[in-house]
């Protein structure tokens, strides 16, 4: 037997090995997993929670990167459920310059959501309605006069 051909074999029994015994790793873990967070849910919470801190703290980059993705994501839903990405008012499809309007504005008791918080409360509550898609500009000039100035179809400094 040549000596490639033997090592080929040998690898490939290393690798079935290690098949075989990862499944059974695996089996063992499980049924120890289930058993324990029977027993103690807030010690297999805090493990987790240990891991998962360990996890970001050594993928900073790759973090970011899927923080990142979460985001865009979750402000691609956002805008899709609320009739896509473009401003209401002004037509602006920049997707930076795109936000989410309290059509009525905030009820007092209401607490103040902006930004990923907002977006992922809509999405939780299975996207209520009464908020419009808005640019910033027209959705601060709303907040501000009470009617953007491109509603009035005047310069702005007819609304001040
Ligand atoms: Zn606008
Ligand atoms: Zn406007």
């Amino acid at each position: 037997m040549q000596q490639a051909e033997k090592n080929e074999r040998l690898r490939a029994n290393q690798r079935r090995c290690r098949e075989r015994n990862r499944e059974r790793y695996l089996e063992l873990h499980r049924a120890g997993y289930y058993r324990r967070k029977v027993r103690d849910p807030e010690r297999v919470l805090e493990i987790g929670r240990r891991a998962g801190a360990k996890w970001r703290a050594a993928h900073p980059t790759e973090l970011a990167e899927r923080l990142r993705e979460y985001r865009r994501k979750l402000v691609d839903e956002t805008m899709a459920a609320y009739g896509g990405a473009i401003c209401r008012c002004c037509g602006e499809e920049t997707s930076e310059f795109l936000s989410i309007d309290h059509i009525n504005g905030r009820s007092k008791d209401e607490p103040r959501r902006t930004g990923v918080k907002l977006y992922c409360w809509l999405r939780q509550n299975g996207w209520p309605t009464g908020y419009q898609v808005l640019c910033h500009n027209c959705n601060q000039a709303k907040g501000t006069y009470g009617t953007c100035p491109h509603q009035l179809g005047e310069p702005l400094a007819a609304v001040q």
